[in-house]
Parts: C-alpha cells; structure tokens; sequence
C-alpha cells in the first residue's frame, strides 16, 4: 500500500497520512462510473436533479469541507470563496445546461438540397479530471461540474499536495447516490494520475507545464482530447495615463494575495519610465503595510506557502536575481513564522532579461519591475516569454485595449488584474505554453464535453453506383 504525508502549511508538520489509490483500483472504479454514465446522460432532469441535490449536500457539509480545505492551503478567507463559489458554479451549470443541450428542432439541409441533417451532442463519457494543490477545490470541480452537467461521468484526482479535502468532498458526492454511480474521487501522486489517464475518454489537467507535457504525450497515445491549463508567467503592464493607486492596488493584490500562489499571479510588471520611480513607492508602501496571518489565522493578510518546496524555489529565483544585480526594496527570503514558509511581498527593480524569475513560472509573491518607454517596448517585452495565459493593462481605457489587444495572451484585465479567473461566462483560451484546448469558460465550459454525430437523411433516390451524385460534393 502506497502511503502518502502531507505536510500543514501553517506548522510545516507532516501531519496527515492517506493510502494513495492503485492502478488496479483505479481501473476498476472507471468501469463502474462508465457504466452509470449512459443512464446519467440519458435524462437531462434527473440529472439536473441530482446535482441541485449534492449542491445542498455541499451546503450541508459546508463546514467540514472549508475546514478541510483550510487545512489543505492554510488559508482561510480564500477557503470559504472556493467551497461557496463551487456550489454557485454547480447552480450556474444546472441554470445553462438546458438551453445548451437543447436538441436542434428539425433536420435542416446543407449544400445538398435532397440530404437532411440532424446534429447531436453525444457526451463523449467518462472524463478525468487531474488538479493542482493551489486552489484545491475549485480546479478540481471547474470542469468536474460542467462535464457532469454535459451527461459525462468524472473520475477526479486532486493533488497529493492538498488531499485532505477529498474524503469530505466524497461524502457529498455520496449523498446523492445517482450522482455517486458517474463521479467519484481518487487520491495519490503521479501513478495514480497515470492510471487515471489510461481509464477515460477525455482529461481535463490542471497543473505545471512539465506535468501537463507528459499527460498530453500519454493522452495522444491513448487518442483521447485533453484540455490543458497550465502555468503563467502574466505580465502587468501600467501605462504613463495609468492611475497608479489603483495599478498599485491591483497588481499587489494580484501578485501576493494568496502568497503568489496562482497561476494568474502578475508575476512581472512593466512601468512607463516617467512613473516607475513613483509607482515603486506607492507599492512598496501598500506592501509593507500588510501582516503575516499566521500564527493566528484570523489575523493579517499574507497566508503561507502551500507546498514547502516551493518557498525554496522561489528563494532560489531571488537569490539569483540578487546575484544578477537587482535591487531589493522592501520584501525577503523566506521566513518561520512559528512553521511553515512564508515570504512577504517582495519587489525588485534594475532586473535584467537573464534572471530566472523573468522566465521561470515563481508561484511566490516576488514582483519584478522594469522601466518601459514606448508602448511597443512594453509589448515587446510582455510577450518576450514562453507562457500566454492572462496579464493587465492599466492606463487610459481606449489606450489600454489598444495595447492589451497586442499581448499574446489569452484573458487581459484592463486597469484590475485576476478578474478572468472569477467571470464565469467569459470564454478564453490559454496560448503558448500555457494551455491547449477550448476555453472551460462560458458556452466552451460544457460544449467541450460533447462529441458531434451527424446523422444525414437522404430524401431523395440514393446515388447508384453508376452515377456519381454532384450535388453531394
Ligand atoms: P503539478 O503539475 O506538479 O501537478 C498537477 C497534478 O498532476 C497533481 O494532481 C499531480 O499529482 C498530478 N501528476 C503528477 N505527475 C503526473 C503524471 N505523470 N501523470 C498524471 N498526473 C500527474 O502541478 P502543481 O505543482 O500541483 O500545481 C501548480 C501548477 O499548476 C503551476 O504551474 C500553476 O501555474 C498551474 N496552474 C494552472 C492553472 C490554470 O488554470 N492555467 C490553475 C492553477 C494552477
């Protein structure tokens, strides 16, 4: 048996011990849940039925589980948005799906005035849905939830990181037996994942580029769709028109709320020339005037890290940029504030191109800024990286879109940050390395998860052998 330690982010303690799920086990809990999912798919209302119904069982758990996933993140405001946030987003989907699955009236004709088609969306059945530990239980039920509202079943793996919420999140799913026979959760580190993507029809992955490479490689011999999201490196760019309060607001929060720990985070900010030295300032004191909340979790603003080890890369990417000659004005390493990891808010100027905090992913509250005179320059230097998932223009709004429209990114905030990762309906898609496939926003969130069947109805005499039917062509 496979047994796993997880680590508390407020105590660094390694207190809490689960037996990860086997391969075989594994696989045998696919075939049940795609086995169920043709009676799921088959009526909408029930369907919708039972996710209203584990919606309430969510609400009656509510409790169990925002203390679950307080102790899998050690955060505790963000906790209560991710458990009450899901249930709005189960409520959304019930609200969506009718409209969205509702079969097209009539057969209608195409180029050939004689064929009739008719289009469906066929489920395409049993979806795996692989999470990170940042945000547990949001992204590990953003697409769980629309796939099931899609007639799909789900086998979910969230990360070994953040595992303490699973068994409570079962018990929800449990209460609603019609539910509990199409979606189920596992738990374990990389060999369970593997075994997840060996056993359905479609994966939804969530997580680092590395991981998401070696998923998509074994999705592709497996000739199942993969919908990646990956990681960020979003850039914040603050224009000379720009209100500075509200850049240096936004971008602070964006960049060390929630320790940086998002994949959204604006990870490196570009400032006209003419502002830079004054908007610095204006961050940095916002910056310093925030609290640890540890050890008293009601108190202050700046949660710990989640996962140890990532308070030593990104002090590694620090002490590299300091090794470069960057400038520390208010921030540090890594600190114990009575266990755990945590850093404050740390920004730098007089960066150069070659740090690694430039290129690499820091899921950590380092924030780099850099002096632009032109807004090409800015542009040039916003998309001078290998991720494209979001990033933020601050400035005047029509100067601000004009810029914003030339980033290679997939979701841009004018003049506040983040705000694509909370819309709903706004559809987006991840370029570059951050991402492959639709958006899991909007429409896309659920639409994803159909197949399309043609069936085509010859109205006339068939072809015959003899004679080759132009029309058709
Ligand atoms: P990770 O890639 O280490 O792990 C993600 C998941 O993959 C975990 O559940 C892990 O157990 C599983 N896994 C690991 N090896 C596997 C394998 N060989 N086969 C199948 N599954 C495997 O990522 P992480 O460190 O948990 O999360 C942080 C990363 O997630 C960051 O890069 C962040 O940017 C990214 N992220 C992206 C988004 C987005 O929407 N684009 C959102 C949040 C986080």
């Amino acid at each position: 048996m496979n047994k796993i330690d997880a680590r508390n982010p407020r105590t660094g303690a390694l207190d809490y011990q689960f037996t990860a799920t086997s391969a075989d086990e594994v696989s045998a809990i696919a075939a049940r849940l795609a086995l169920g999912q043709a009676s799921w798919a088959a009526d909408l209302d029930s369907r919708l039925a039972a996710l209203e119904a584990w919606a309430v069982s969510m609400e009656t758990h509510r409790e169990e589980l925002f203390a679950a996933v307080t102790a899998d993140t050690g955060r505790r405001s963000v906790s209560a948005l991710e458990v009450d946030g899901m249930v709005r987003r189960i409520r959304y989907w019930i609200e969506q799906a009718p409209a969205l699955l509702a079969p097209p009236p009539e057969a209608r004709s195409g180029n050939a005035a004689n064929v009739g088609y008719l289009l469906q969306g066929v489920p395409v059945g049993l979806v795996g849905v692989i999470s990170p530990w940042n945000f547990p239980l949001t992204l590990s039920l953003v697409d769980a939830i629309p796939a099931l509202a899609a007639g799909c079943a789900v086998l979910l793996k969230p990360s070994e990181i953040t595992s303490r919420f699973a068994p409570v999140l079962q018990k929800t799913i449990d209460a609603v037996p019609e539910l509990a026979a199409v979606f189920h959760v596992v738990v374990g580190a990389g060999e369970t994942g593997g075994a997840v993507v060996d056993n359905v029809d479609m994966l939804c992955f969530t997580g680092s580029v590395g991981t998401g490479r070696k998923v998509a490689v074994r999705c592709a011999e497996n000739f199942i769709p993969t919908c990646l999201e990956l990681g960020g490196k979003d850039p914040a760019i603050v224009l000379a028109d720009a209100d500075l309060d509200i850049a240096a607001d936004a971008i602070l929060r964006s960049a060390a709320g929630s320790n940086g720990q998002a994949c959204m985070s604006l990870e490196r900010v570009f400032v006209h020339a003419s502002v830079c030295d004054s908007f610095v300032a204006k961050i940095c004191e916002r910056a310093q005037a925030l609290q640890f909340n540890g050890p008293d979790i009601h108190s202050g603003q700046l949660p710990p890290y989640i996962f140890g080890l990532q308070a030593d890369k990104v002090a590694a990417q620090l002490q590299d940029a300091l090794d470069k000659g960057a400038v520390m004005h208010c921030g540090g390493m890594p600190e114990d504030v009575g266990g755990g990891a945590w850093q404050r808010p740390t920004v730098l100027t007089n960066i150069s191109t070659d740090m690694l905090l430039m290129h690499e992913e820091t899921f950590g509250p380092l924030i780099p800024i850099l002096p632009f005179d032109s807004d090409e320059q800015a542009v040039a230097m916003a998309n001078d990286s290998q991720f494209g998932l979001s990033g933020s223009v601050f400035g005047n709004e029509d100067h601000a879109i004009t810029v914003a429209s030339q980033l290679q990114v997939g979701a841009v905030g004018i003049n506040d940050a983040s705000m694509t990762a909370l819309i709903h309906d706004v559809e987006k898609q991840s370029f570059k390395h951050s991402g492959m496939g639709p958006s899991r926003m909007g429409d896309q969130g659920l639409l994803r998860f159909l197949k399309t069947r043609a069936i085509m109805i010859q109205r006339d005499k068939p072809a015959t052998m003899a004679v080759f039917d132009e029309s058709l062509m």
